[in-house]
């Protein structure tokens, strides 16, 4: 099972504790079989991933250019991300697609950048409202996997993460009836583009995660852990889900 916060751009140089906190409950976090991870904002995820050097606490980016370097000004590159210590990048989050124009097409591309550096894309999909209520929520996140998904080699590794756009920071979180058929689209999908490699693909729920909702979500079939955002701005509330979890 995987728990990762998505710090979004909040954190100063004062956070760093609140990561430091986290840290400190990785390892017995692991020994139940939790991985946990942070995706601070570029800013800190040099020193970040420093201060958690050597815990199993990991870190990841939360965006990266589709180039390795050259004159993008502003931009950051999936080995730069690596360089600076993540394991992880975050790719294609709706935030991204909707302020930035994102298209699958771009997303599918920095996923593979990512995989080229060694790092392991979280990539995120997700549908609207609207979608969802006029019955098209389904196929329109499998044709947004497909055109976001990269080519995956013998030994890389993916995370996907559905979000859906409704549900992020908004309080909402879909039913698990449609959770339950969603993911199962999901992986049916998967299975027959990957075949056996489907296994080594693990699945996150992101959208409103709280220590109130993480036990049910957890418990359906190819949910292997989430994806959070505001909820895992303090060590306090990021390890309450974790101990629910645990629980
Ligand atoms: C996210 O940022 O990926 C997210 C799911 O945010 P929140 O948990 O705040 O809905």
């Amino acid at each position: 099972m995987l728990l990762i916060g998505n710090w979004k751009m909040n954190g100063l140089a004062t956070a760093l504790g609140e990561a430091e906190t986290i840290a400190a409950a990785a390892e017995a976090a692991l020994q139940q079989g939790i991985q946990l991870a942070l995706c601070p904002p570029a800013t800190l995820l040099r020193t970040l991933s420093h201060h958690v050097a050597g815990t199993p606490l990991l870190t990841g980016g939360q965006d990266c250019h589709v180039e390795h370097f050259g004159a993008y000004t502003g931009d950051i590159s999936a080995a730069m991300i690596k360089d600076a210590g993540a394991h992880y990048v975050i790719v294609g989050h709706s935030e991204r697609r909707q302020n930035h124009h994102e298209t699958s097409m771009l997303v599918q591309r920095k996923a593979q950048t990512a995989i080229e550096v060694g790092l392991v894309p979280i990539l995120c999909i997700g549908e609207h409202r609207s979608q969802r209520d006029v019955g098209q929520a389904e196929s329109y996140v499998l044709g947004q996997l497909q055109a976001s998904l990269p080519e995956l080699g013998s030994n890389a590794q993916i995370i996907i993460a559905y979000e859906p756009i409704w549900a992020v920071g908004t309080g909402l979180v879909p039913s698990l009836a449609d959770l339950s058929s969603m993911y199962q689209a999901i992986f049916s999908f998967l299975e027959t583009r990957l075949g056996n490699k489907v296994n080594s693909v693990r699945l996150l729920y992101g959208g409103s995660v709280t220590q109130n909702n993480i036990s049910d979500l957890v418990k359906l079939n190819h949910i292997d852990g989430a994806l959070v955002g505001g909820a895992s701005l303090t060590a306090a509330s990021f390890l309450s889900i974790l101990n629910e979890v645990c629980n």
